[in-house]
């Protein structure tokens, strides 16, 4: 047999990812167990669009800002609505609110079968209490 032009490979190339599988059978996974497990999100990740309501001025700035145009806001019903799947997590509107009542927060809006739209409404604000007046009390 002429060994010079022999093309058979030595026996440890027959299985070039032996060594990868082998190692890997003692080494923790690389994936993580979700949705089994909670997901872990990134400090800084930009997952969804939060509003604390009670500080909206409804100027509207936020929504006018909106490349996708996914909010809506209402002054005179005090009412902010964001359209969930349509927000492409910019952070525009966070940047431009003059309150600060926008956050980017972690985690992404769950899957559903129809689109989220999601509406906050601020609480009215109670009238001013006034002291009662001296003919009150004496009724
Ligand atoms: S993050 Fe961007 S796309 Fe999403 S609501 Fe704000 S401005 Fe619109
Ligand atoms: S920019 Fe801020 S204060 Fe103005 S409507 Fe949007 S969330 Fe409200």
């Amino acid at each position: 047999m002429d060994h010079k032009h022999d093309q058979t490979p030595p026996p440890w190339r027959l299985f070039p990812f032996a060594g990868t599988a082998f190692k890997n059978l003692f080494s923790k996974p690389a994936t993580t167990g979700y949705p089994f497990e909670p997901a872990h999100y990134p400090d800084r990740m930009r997952g969804h669009v939060r509003v604390r309501i009670e500080d909206c001025i409804g100027c509207g700035l936020c929504a006018r800002s909106c490349p996708p145009g996914a909010l809506q806001v209402d002054r005179a019903a005090g009412s902010w609505t964001i359209h969930r799947f349509d927000c492409v997590q910019c952070g525009n509107c966070v940047n431009v609110c003059p309150k600060k009542c926008l956050d980017m927060m972690p985690g992404y809006t769950a899957p559903g079968p129809v689109k989220a739209v999601e509406t906050f409404t601020r609480a009215p604000k109670e009238p001013p209490k006034t002291p009662p007046k001296p003919e009150d009390a004496k009724t």
